[in-house]
């Protein structure tokens, strides 16, 4: 398996620091677009068109690409910073951003050195193409190591058809990677990941989006058909993909997007307890300590999200030394984003206590219904119940401690 940390660590042409600095000016400018069309987007449930522009005007769609592909080789730890600033705009552009960058991931670690692989790479980072990601299945849900449909191979080409009930921004996107059983008589946990780029696939809606939150995702079911060559299914089995890249990457940068928005809503929270105790020097407004209170939980998601990354890090640098074993690590990851979908609402609940009735009415500086709203995706977006099983079974596994 190539890493991408590795890769970016250690290849001939690392990632100078300005880079990654211009790289996070550029992802203020789109959090900046981002946030004034978060309303719009959110009222008529679009996908976030402008702040996109923005971010493929500064080639950011290809930011965690290799240099050597064309790309801007960002590290893991630029690109969680770059979402959560996106998600301080608007939750559905840093999600969609957020998951657009783990299909990235997955190619980069799983799939440089084959041919067809290390074209899509080339075309993604040129043509600033967007990825989505189709592993939930009708009758399956969220269980991401089962799936129903199979790959058909014959000779060089493969055919696929996959019932996804939720492919966000799968009309906007430009390619993606779909699980499927390896083939037609291949047990549900013998799945591959099949990558794709337009013209191999078309997508007949078969749902709407019409949601609490996450609006500007654009997460429509469809029902999937794609055709192609036998090469566009990933070298690796799916297993070891989701493993070593899509639960940790996913997690990583899921977290930095939910910490963006309860930033934004503890920022307004701030601004208005600030201009409280302008209004009557000398004595600390009533909402003192929940602002306190709600900028401690920050903290914490923060220091998580840096302590998942600095494991993932070492793990996938070789430097197994002082890191987790693979259990405990798998676990790390899970009760990262088990913890930050539930810290990341607590915030914001607590930054409405604080805002009051300011908060709770739309279209005021300190209203806070969407980032409410749009964080209860997060306990779902692979049920927390689900994940906790996994973790348990997870503990129950390792013998380190
Ligand atoms: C904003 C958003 C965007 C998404 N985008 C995509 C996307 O682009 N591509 C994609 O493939 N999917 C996407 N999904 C779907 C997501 O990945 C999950 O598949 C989906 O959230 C799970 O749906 P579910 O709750 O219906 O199903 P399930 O996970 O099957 O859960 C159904 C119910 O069963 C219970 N349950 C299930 N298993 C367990 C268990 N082991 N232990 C305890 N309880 C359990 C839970 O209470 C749950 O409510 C998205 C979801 C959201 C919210």
């Amino acid at each position: 398996m190539r890493n991408l940390l590795a890769s970016v660590d250690s290849g001939a042409a690392p990632p100078a620091v300005a880079d990654a600095t211009a790289m996070i000016a550029a992802a203020h400018s789109a959090a900046e677009e981002a946030a004034r069309n978060a309303d719009d987007v959110d009222r008529d449930a679009v996908f976030p068109h402008q702040a996109f522009a923005v971010l493929r005007d500064a080639r950011l769609l290809g930011a965690m690409i290799p240099v050597a592909y064309g790309g801007g080789g960002a590290s893991l730890e630029t690109i969680a910073q770059v979402c959560r600033k996106l998600g301080e705009g608007c939750a559905s552009t840093g999600m969609i951003y957020a998951m657009h960058q783990l299909q990235v991931a997955c190619l980069v670690n799983h799939a440089t050195g084959s041919t067809w692989h290390d074209a899509m790479l080339r075309q993604i980072a040129s043509d600033q193409l967007l990825l989505a990601s189709a592993t939930s299945e009708e009758s399956i849900g969220g269980a991401l190591r089962t799936s129903g449909c199979a790959v058909n191979v014959e000779g060089e080409k493969f055919h696929l058809l996959k019932m996804a009930p939720t492919i966000s921004y799968g009309a906007h996107a430009d390619g993606m990677l779909v699980t499927a059983r390896r083939h037609p008589d291949a047990a549900p946990s013998d799945q591959v990941l099949v990558s794709m780029l337009k013209p191999d696939f078309t997508l007949e809606c078969l749902s709407g989006w019409d949601t609490l939150g996450m609006r500007g995702t654009c997460s429509n079911g469809f029902r999937l058909e794609a055709r192609g060559r036998a090469e566009q299914v990933l070298p690796v089995p799916f297993g070891e993909i989701a493993e070593a890249t899509m639960a940790p990457v996913s997690h990583i940068l899921w977290a930095s997007v939910w910490i963006g928005v309860a930033a934004d809503a503890v920022q307004r929270a701030k601004t208005l307890f600030r201009s409280q105790a302008r209004a009557r020097p000398g004595s600390l407004p009533p909402s003192a300590v929940r602002v306190a209170e709600a900028v401690s939980i920050l903290h914490m998601m923060e220091g998580r999200v840096e302590l998942a990354l600095a494991h993932h890090r070492l793990r996938h640098t070789g430097q197994n030394a002082g890191t987790p074993v693979a259990y405990a690590l798998a676990a790390e990851m899970n009760t990262l984003k088990t913890s930050v979908s539930t810290l990341a609402l607590e915030a914001v609940q607590i930054a409405m206590l604080v805002c009051g009735m300011a908060g709770y009415k739309q279209g005021t500086p300190y209203s806070l219904g969407r980032h409410l709203r749009d964080l209860w995706s997060a306990p779902l977006m692979i049920n927390n119940d689900r994940i906790l099983t996994n973790t348990a079974n997870l503990l129950l596994a390792d013998r380190s401690s």
